[in-house]
Parts: C-alpha cells; sequence; structure tokens
C-alpha cells in the first residue's frame, strides 16, 4: 500500500521513480527528498560543506551509520557496559553519553530515510 504513493522532490516538485535517482538529505531541519541531478544542482558543493546536509541515503550516510555502529559496539567488546559500574566504568559513561547520542543521531536519519522514502520506491 505504501508502495503506491509517489514521492515528489522537493526542488522540481517532479515524482521520483527509483532508488537510484533519490539522494535524502537534511533541508529545513527535515530530510527530504531530491533526484540525484536536483541535489548536485542545488545541495552539492560549498553549501555541502558549510551546512553539512551530505546525502543520508548514498555511500556517505551508509559509512556514517557503519561507523556509528562500530564506535557504540566497542565498549561492549571491552567489557564497558557492566552493572553495577565502578568509578572509572561511570566516567566513562559520563564522557562516552553524549558521544554515543550523537552517534544515535546519526543512525537514526538514516532508519527514517529508509522509512519514509526508500521502502517505498522500487530500486
Ligand atoms: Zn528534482
Amino acid at each position: 500500500m505504501l508502495k503506491q504513493q509517489a514521492i515528489f522532490c522537493i526542488e522540481c516538485r517532479a515524482p521520483i521513480r527509483s532508488r537510484r535517482d533519490l539522494v535524502t538529505a537534511w533541508h529545513w531541519l527535515a530530510i527530504r527528498p531530491f533526484h540525484k541531478a536536483c541535489y548536485d544542482r542545488s545541495l552539492k558543493g560549498l553549501q555541502t560543506i558549510v551546512v553539512h546536509n551530505y546525502p543520508i541515503n548514498r555511500i556517505v550516510g551508509n559509512v556514517r551509520v557503519l561507523s556509528s555502529c562500530l564506535i557504540i559496539c566497542c565498549p561492549l567488546g571491552f567489557g564497558l557496559y557492566r552493572f553495577p559500574p565502578s568509578p572509572i566504568e561511570e566516567l566513562i559513561w559520563a564522557i562516552s553519553g553524549p558521544v554515543l547520542f550523537v552517534f544515535v543521531l546519526v543512525i537514526l536519519p538514516r532508519l527514517l530515510s529508509w522509512l519514509w522514502y526508500e521502502r517505498r520506491l522500487p530500486t
């Protein structure tokens, strides 16, 4: 049922037909769909460097999500998620909590991009 709904490019207002042509990026504090050509024309370049509106669903987004997952899972490998924590572990948690929060903010937009746009389009 969701696959029937069209997704329209924010830049040119034309429907996006496939995942290969879809680029999602932060635009005015929201995740917006673009045609690849429209993204390249309007957001890529100097504005991307200044505003950090890198593609969420392209290779850059996937690499960011993968690296975030690795950084989040590293404390698991070192056994830092034990309970009750020692004072050193509490200090590590106090330092790493905000960092983990930022990394979750990297993973969540990728997940939302897939839920809202990518899964509704054919490959
Ligand atoms: Zn477009």
